[in-house]
């Protein structure tokens, strides 16, 4: 193994495939924001078709830049809405 791979059906974008691009992890419930956080991580999970199990035994599943509107983590943590069409 050793790479990332996009969880995103029909993307399929590795770190192997594609070094230059991000990878992002799933939201990670902890802290203060618990909530928002956990609401956040359950939106990723319906769009991306996965499963809590399956992240829990395939650690290597991540979100490429490319399903961000601006490729950050941070303008998708804020608007969570801003996932680009091509998610669907
Ligand atoms: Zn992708």
């Amino acid at each position: 193994m050793g790479y990332k791979k996009c969880v995103v059906k029909g993307c399929g974008r590795t770190t192997k495939t594609h070094p230059a691009t991000s990878f992002f992890s799933f939201p990670k419930v902890k802290g203060i924001d618990r909530e928002s956080i956990e609401r956040r991580r359950m939106l990723w999970l319906q769009r991306t078709h996965t499963t809590e199990e399956e992240l829990l035994t395939k650690v290597f599943l991540k979100i490429c830049g490319r399903h961000f509107i601006l490729g950050t983590f941070s303008s998708f943590c804020v608007f969570d809405k801003n996932l680009t069409d091509d998610m669907f």
